[in-house]
C-alpha cells in the first residue's frame, strides 16, 4: 500500500494536508495522526470495514477494543446515558488526555468495542487532532500508531518505521507533549475505577469524586484468575526488543545494584542499556546511559519514556536497567508503563 506523508508545520499553511487525510477518513482509509499524549492510528469509527484496517496494520488482537476520539464534549449520539461524575470529568478534563469508559450506542459497531457494551471515548487537546476529527465529521478510532506490542510512538519518525506501507496517510505533527496514553475512567460503574493510569493522575480524579479508586488488577503480573479489567492492559505491551528489568529500592542501594548488574552483563559480553533518573545518571561507570529525567519532574519522564526505550533498540543493547521512579501522581502511569515493558520483571536493590 502506498503510504502518503505529510507534515504540518503551520496549522494555518498546511491546512489542506489535515483536510486530505479527514477525506481519506471519509472514505474508509486510515491516518496516523499526532495527539497529546502519543500518536494515534485512526479510521472512521462508525465503520466496520475501516476499524478492521486498523487491527490488520497494528497486527492488534481483536478482543482489545479501540478508543473513540471526539471533537466535542457532547457525545449523546454516542452512548445511552452520561452520569453525573462522567459529565463532571468531560467538564474538567476535556480536551485532554482522559478516556471515560460509558454504555456505547448500536450506532458504535462491535469490531470498534471489540463486542463489548461499552465504548472508551476522549476529546484530545491538539489542534491537528481536533481540526481532523471536525474535518472528518465522525468519531475517530483510534489505538497508539505502533505495530502491537511495541513502545507507543510520539513522534512522527516513530509511526514511519512501524506502519509506513500499511496505513493511507501520515499526518506529522508536534512531538506527544504527554508521552503516556490517557488516563482510562470506567464511569459505567459507580464509583467509577480507573483501568489504566495517565497523565491525569488519581488525585486529580479524586477532586472530583474521591470514591474514584484505581483497578487492583493494575498493581500486579496479571494471572488467569487475576486480570486487569480493559482488555488491552493484560497484553504484555510498550516492551522493546532488548529485555527490561526495573531496580527499585533505597537511592544509594539502587545505583549500587545496577553498577553490579551492568558489570556483570558487560562481562559477559552483553550491550547493556541504563534508564537512569537525571539525579542518579552521572553515577554509574559502565553502559549506554539514557537520562529520563528528573525525580522531581515525573512529566519529562513519562515524555521522555517511550522514546528512550526505542532510541535503545536503535543501537541495539541486549539488556535495559532501568531505576523504578516513586508511584506517586505520573509515577503511576510511568511505573505500569515500564513494569509491563519489563514483563513484571522487578530486583529489590
Ligand atoms: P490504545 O488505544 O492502544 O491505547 O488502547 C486502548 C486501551 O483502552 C486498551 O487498553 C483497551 O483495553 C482500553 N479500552 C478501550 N475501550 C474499552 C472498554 N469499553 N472497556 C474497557 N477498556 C477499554
Ligand atoms: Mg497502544
Amino acid at each position: 500500500m502506498e503510504t502518503k506523508i505529510a507534515i504540518v508545520k503551520n496549522l494555518h499553511k498546511d491546512i489542506e494536508y489535515i483536510k486530505e487525510a479527514a477525506n481519506i477518513i471519509k472514505n474508509g482509509g486510515t491516518v496516523v495522526f499526532p495527539t497529546e499524549t502519543v500518536y494515534g492510528l485512526g479510521s472512521d469509527a462508525l465503520n466496520e470495514e475501516a476499524v478492521k484496517k486498523i487491527f490488520k496494520a497494528k497486527g492488534r488482537p481483536q478482543d482489545n477494543p479501540l478508543i473513540l476520539h471526539v471533537a466535542s464534549k457532547d457525545i449523546s449520539s454516542l452512548v445511552e446515558e452520561v452520569p453525573n461524575v462522567a459529565q463532571k470529568l468531560i467538564n474538567k478534563f476535556w480536551p485532554g488526555p482522559l478516556t471515560i469508559i460509558l454504555n456505547k450506542k448500536d450506532i458504535v459497531p462491535d469490531v470498534t468495542s471489540a463486542k463489548l457494551k461499552s465504548v472508551g471515548i476522549r476529546m484530545p487537546e491538539g489542534e491537528i487532532a481536533l481540526k481532523l476529527i471536525e474535518f472528518a465529521e465522525t468519531p475517530i478510532a483510534a489505538p497508539s500508531a505502533n505495530i502491537s506490542g511495541r513502545p507507543s510512538p510520539t513522534d512522527v519518525e516513530r509511526c514511519i518505521e512501524d506502519l509506513l506501507g500499511k496505513v493511507d496517510y501520515i499526518l506529522g505533527g508536534e512531538k506527544s507533549r504527554v508521552g503516556v496514553e490517557s488516563t482510562i475512567v470506567d464511569c459505567t460503574v459507580d464509583p467509577p475505577i480507573v483501568l489504566r493510569p495517565g497523565a491525569i493522575t488519581i488525585e486529580d480524579l479524586k477532586r472530583v469524586d474521591n470514591k474514584i479508586e484505581l483497578d487492583i488488577g493494575l498493581m500486579k503480573k496479571p494471572t488467569s484468575d487475576f486480570k486487569p479489567k480493559a482488555p488491552g492492559m493484560k497484553y504484555k505491551h510498550y516492551a522493546p526488543k532488548a529485555k527490561v528489568v526495573i531496580v527499585s529500592g533505597n537511592r544509594e542501594k539502587t545505583i549500587e545494584k545496577i553498577n553490579e548488574m551492568v558489570h556483570y552483563y558487560i562481562s559477559h559480553g552483553k550491550k547493556v542499556g541504563v534508564l537512569a533518573s537525571k539525579e542518579n545518571s552521572m553515577k554509574y561507570k559502565e553502559g549506554q546511559i539514557k537520562v529520563l529525567g528528573s525525580i522531581l519532574d515525573l512529566d519529562e519522564v513519562a515524555h521522555n519514556l517511550f522514546e528512550s526505550l526505542r532510541s535503545f533498540d536503535d543501537i541495539g543493547v541486549d539488556i535495559i536497567i532501568a531505576e523504578a521512579f516513586e508511584e506517586k501522581g505520573v509515577g503511576i502511569a510511568i511505573m505500569n508503563r515500564l513494569k509491563k515493558a519489563a514483563g513484571y520483571d522487578i530486583i529489590e536493590s
